[in-house]
C-alpha cells in the first residue's frame, strides 16, 4: 500500500518514534539507532503485520479497562444480547431495559461511558460473552485506519495497541539485521506468502503467525539479540 507523506503524517511519525524508540532500544544487545527506528517506522502496513499484530493483541492487553470506560455504544447482534442476558438469566427485554439499550435492524446498541458490564474498573462481567466488537479492540480500530492512511496507528491510551506497534518494529528492525547478516529471512512476505496467508481462516492465520515469531525469536538468538519483547 502507497503512502502519501503529508506533513501530519510526518509528525505522527516523529511522534510515534519519541513513544516507542527507548523500549525498542533496550530489547536489543546490540546498538539500534533512531535511523533504523525511523526507518522502520516509515515502512507501510503488510496485510501478514496486520494479522501478526492481530496474533499479539490478548497478549498485550494490560485488562486497564480504560477501552471499556470510554467506548459508547457497544454494539452487538441482537441474538448475542440474548445469550448474555440467559447467561445472566434475565429476559432480554430485562437486560435491555437495565442496561438502556436500544435495538435497531437487528443491531443492540449498549451506552458505555462506562459500559454497563464493566464492574469496578476493569473487571468485565460478561467476559466470554463479550461482543465481538471488545473482542476486535484494538485492531479493529488499527485496521480502520490502516485502510484509511495506509500507516501505522497507534491508540494511544491502550497500552496492548502501543505494545504491538512497538513489537511490529522490533521484528521490522530484527528482519533489517538478518538480511544484513546473510540470514535467510522467512518474515519477508512474499507475493505467495500473502497469497497462502490470505487464504487462511482467522484461526489458521493466527497460528500461522504465532509459528512465525518462535521462529524469528530461534533465528534472532542466534543474532545474540535479546527475546523478550
Ligand atoms: S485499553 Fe487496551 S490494554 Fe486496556 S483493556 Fe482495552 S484493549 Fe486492553
Ligand atoms: S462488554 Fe466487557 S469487554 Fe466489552 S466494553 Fe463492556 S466491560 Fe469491556
Amino acid at each position: 500500500m502507497s503512502v502519501e507523506i503529508t506533513p501530519e503524517i510526518e509528525g505522527y511519525y516523529e511522534w510515534l518514534f519519541n513513544e516507542i524508540a527507548d523500549r525498542v532500544k533496550s530489547a536489543f544487545k546490540i546498538p539500534i539507532s533512531d535511523e533504523q527506528i525511523r526507518a522502520a517506522i516509515r515502512i507501510p502496513i503488510t496485510e501478514p503485520e496486520i494479522m501478526l499484530m492481530y496474533s499479539y493483541q490478548d497478549a498485550f492487553c494490560v485488562k486497564c479497562g480504560t477501552c471499556c470506560r470510554m467506548c459508547n455504544p457497544i454494539e452487538c447482534e441482537k441474538e448475542h444480547f440474548r445469550k448474555i442476558a440467559k447467561s445472566m438469566k434475565l429476559s432480554y427485554k430485562k437486560l435491555k431495559k437495565r442496561t438502556r439499550s436500544r435495538a435497531f435492524k437487528g443491531i443492540v446498541k449498549i451506552p458505555g461511558n462506562p459500559c454497563p458490564f464493566l464492574e469496578g474498573k476493569n473487571h468485565c462481567t460478561i467476559y466470554e460473552l463479550r461482543p465481538l466488537i471488545c473482542k476486535k479492540y484494538p485492531m479493529a480500530k488499527t485496521i480502520s485506519s490502516v485502510i484509511q492512511n495506509g500507516r501505522i496507528f497507534i491508540i494511544d491510551d491502550c497500552p496492548a495497541s502501543i505494545g504491538m506497534v512497538r513489537t511490529m518494529i522490533q521484528i521490522r528492525i530484527i528482519a533489517e539485521l538478518m538480511e544484513e547478516s546473510g540470514i535467510e529471512i522467512p518474515s519477508r512476505y512474499s507475493e505467495e506468502e500473502i497469497e497462502y496467508v490470505e487464504s487462511l481462516d482467522t484461526v489458521a492465520r493466527l497460528r500461522y503467525f504465532e509459528q512465525k515469531i518462535k521462529t524469528e525469536k530461534r533465528r534472532l538468538s542466534a543474532l545474540h539479540l535479546k527475546t523478550e519483547q
